[in-house]
């Protein structure tokens, strides 16, 4: 089996451009990155299988996009301003700052001192609490009234616009409503690449339900989330569902699971599904005076209760190429594949004519190239020989590759190569789309299983 380390994979982000560290020129912002073609491609992918299994294969939910940046007030009601705050210690040994409820995760310990070969504890102060949100001004003038933060979570923006969805477009619960966008938290130890950065995309989804529903649903949206990883091919060993202990518990939760992934440092939350209560919308409601409650046609009312499943693109991201990463050698040479599910790939099929220079092999690849484009992202590749072309494609996880060679000039059919098998099959050209088209379709499973 692959030793996958985060080395290895932050070492093939960048050598085929999914992600680079951000503002490298300038010598970096620590752990800031930018996403590259192929880190566009599968971020972009992940977001929509996401939004399709939340929004557009189900009839009880509705989508949103709200500000970034909101009324201060949102912060006070919600309790961050508050409370969204971690523990921090300084080493005084080390110099360094630590999360005082991480330190195991983290470097600190017995640390070099400034003299060659010697090691002295480290030296902690006791802990304070430090505020994560990045706070900013609005606006031309520089006072208290004008401070204002970047959310660090996008629920809040749902929450205060419950009224919106469910009075207005009389949504009635249970429903959903689903937003994915940029989150910042300044993290007082950010690291282990994208697992833990300042600036992330959030995918969170607030379901509203009657009170008494809401250990039902709580249990469901564990299963609907667990199961969607699963249908997309991250293995089953790799995955648990850990249940938090109610000292863990955030004071407005009644219930909160976290849904781990066996990372190169270890069972790490993916993603947490919580049972918030009624927290924020009454919150909410005594803050801004707004009633945010459900009124049945009878003229009962009630606040509904929340379940939430919030996960960032980049810790998915990370997850599935950490279980996708695979080394081996095939005929005596070296092979690095990523076995991607086929939707997560960032391109889902290479063409390839087999020899650039003839003319007729390039007419033909180029209009297969037109033909497939109009549907998936597929790639053209004509740089070298067709080995190399073939671990070029196998690096960036794309799971079948098209040949056009001699054969194709006589009878007009095509090579098709499977990333996984790396069997060749022929095909009809005409048919290459239809086969493409059905080859999507089908369930996926990774080899390592
Ligand atoms: P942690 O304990 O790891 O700090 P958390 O419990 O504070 O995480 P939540 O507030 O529940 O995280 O955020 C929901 C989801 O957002 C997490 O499950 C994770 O997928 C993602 N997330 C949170 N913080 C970060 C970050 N700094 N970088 C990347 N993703 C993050």
């Amino acid at each position: 089996m692959t030793d996958v380390t985060m080395d290895k994979i932050v070492s093939l982000c960048r050598r085929r451009g999914f992600v680079f560290p951000s503002s490298e020129i300038y010598g970096g912002l620590g752990s800031t990155f930018d996403y590259g073609h192929y880190g566009v491609l599968m971020k972009n992918n992940i977001r929509s299988l996401w939004f399709r299994s939340m929004v557009q294969e189900r009839d009880d939910m509705v989508a949103l996009d709200s500000a970034v940046i909101l009324n201060p007030s949102v912060w006070e009601a919600s309790g961050h301003v508050a409370g969204f705050t971690d523990p921090l210690v300084d080493c005084r040994t080390c110099k360094l700052r630590f999360r005082a409820d991480k330190l195991e995760d983290s470097q600190c310990g017995r640390r070099p001192s400034n003299r060659p070969g010697e090691f002295r504890e480290c030296d902690l102060t006791e802990a304070r609490q430090f505020n994560l949100m990045f706070e900013t001004q609005v606006g031309a003038l520089e006072d208290a009234s004008s401070t204002a933060y970047l959310r660090p979570e996008t629920a809040q923006g749902i929450f205060i616009n419950f009224k919106n969805v469910a009075q207005l477009a009389r949504r009635k619960p249970p429903f959903g409503i689903a937003q994915t966008g940029k989150s910042f938290r300044n993290e007082i130890t950010p690291g282990n690449f994208l697992f833990r950065v300042r600036e992330f995309e959030q995918m969170e989804m607030e379901y509203f339900v009657p009170p008494a529903d809401a250990q039902r649903w709580y249990e469901y949206w564990i299963e609907q989330r667990l199961n969607w990883y699963l249908d997309l091919g991250v293995r089953r060993s790799m995955l648990r569902v850990r249940e938090h202990s109610a000292e863990e518990r955030s004071h407005y939760s009644s219930g909160t699971s976290d849904i781990e992934y066996d990372f190169p440092i270890g069972w790490q939350e993916l993603e947490g599904v919580a049972n918030r209560g009624d927290f924020d919308l009454t919150q909410h409601s005594q803050h801004s005076g707004t009633k945010l409650e459900w009124v049945e046609q009878d003229g009962t009312r009630y606040t509904p209760h929340v379940i939430e499943p919030a996960v960032s693109i980049e810790r998915i991201f990370v997850a599935m190429l950490c279980d996708a990463y695979h080394e081996e050698v095939v005929a005596e040479r070296d092979r690095t594949v990523l076995r991607l599910h086929p939707a997560v790939a960032p391109v889902k099929a290479a063409i390839l004519p087999l020899i650039p220079r003839n003319d007729e092999m390039v007419a033909r690849s180029r209009k297969l190239l037109d033909e497939l484009r109009e549907r998936w992202l597929v790639e053209y590749d004509d740089g070298g020989q067709i080995g190399r072309r073939y671990r070029r494609q196998d690096e960036i996880g794309t799971p079948w590759a098209f040949t056009i060679d001699e054969q194709t000039l006589e009878d007009e059919t095509v090579t098709v190569r499977d990333r996984d098998s790396l069997a060749q099959e022929r095909l009809p050209l005409s048919g290459v789309a239809a086969w493409l088209a059905d080859a999507l379709r089908r369930p996926w499973q990774s080899p390592a299983a």
